[in-house]
C-alpha cells in the first residue's frame, strides 16, 4: 500500500502517531482532554487531527447523551482509531462538536518526546505528569514489535 497525503507534524516537539503504522495523528498542542472513555479503555479528545478518514456520521447514545458521531480511521493503515463528534444534542456537551476522540490503545508519542528538554516542557504543561515514563517505554518497545506495543498500550489504558 502506497502511503499518500501523509501530513508530517515535523517541527513540533510533541506529537502523537498511529501505533500501528506510525502515521502522525495529532499534535500535543491540540490535546484537549485525557479523561475520555473509549470502547477499549482510555481515550483522548483532540481539537484537530491529521491523516484520518472520517466515516459516515450516525446518532449514538453515549454515556453523556445523544450525539451524532462518525468513526475516524487512520488514512495510512485504515485502522479505526476513534470518532469525531459531529453534533451534540445537549447544551452541556456542545463543546465536543467538531472535536476528535482517539483511543489511547492506538496512540504512540513521537519525536520530541524522546528529547529530554521537550519532555520536560511537555511535563511542565501538566498534561503528562502521570504516564510519561510508561509512554517512553512504549515508544521504545514499539520500534521492534507493533503487537508488543499494542499489548503495552492496553496495559497502560
Ligand atoms: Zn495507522
Amino acid at each position: 500500500m502506497v502511503k499518500t497525503f501523509q501530513v508530517y507534524l515535523s517541527g513540533k516537539k510533541c506529537t502523537y502517531s498511529c501505533v500501528h503504522c506510525r502515521a502522525h495523528l495529532a499534535d500535543h498542542d491540540d490535546l484537549i482532554s485525557k479523561s475520555f472513555q473509549g470502547s477499549q479503555g482510555r481515550a483522548y479528545l483532540f481539537n484537530n487531527v491529521v491523516n484520518v478518514r472520517i466515516g459516515q456520521a450516525e446518532e449514538r447514545y453515549l454515556l453523556t447523551g445523544l450525539h451524532a458521531v462518525a468513526d475516524i480511521h487512520c488514512e495510512s493503515c485504515k485502522t479505526t482509531i476513534g470518532w469525531k463528534y459531529e453534533q451534540a444534542f445537549e447544551s452541556s456537551q456542545k463543546y465536543k462538536e467538531g472535536k476528535y476522540i482517539i483511543e489511547l490503545i492506538h496512540l504512540i508519542k513521537e519525536n520530541g518526546w524522546d528529547d529530554y528538554m521537550a519532555w520536560n516542557e511537555c511535563k511542565s504543561s501538566k498534561m503528562f505528569s502521570k504516564n510519561v515514563s510508561s509512554f517512553a517505554f512504549l515508544n521504545f518497545k514499539s520500534s521492534s514489535s507493533g503487537d508488543c506495543a499494542q499489548k503495552l498500550a492496553q496495559k497502560i489504558a
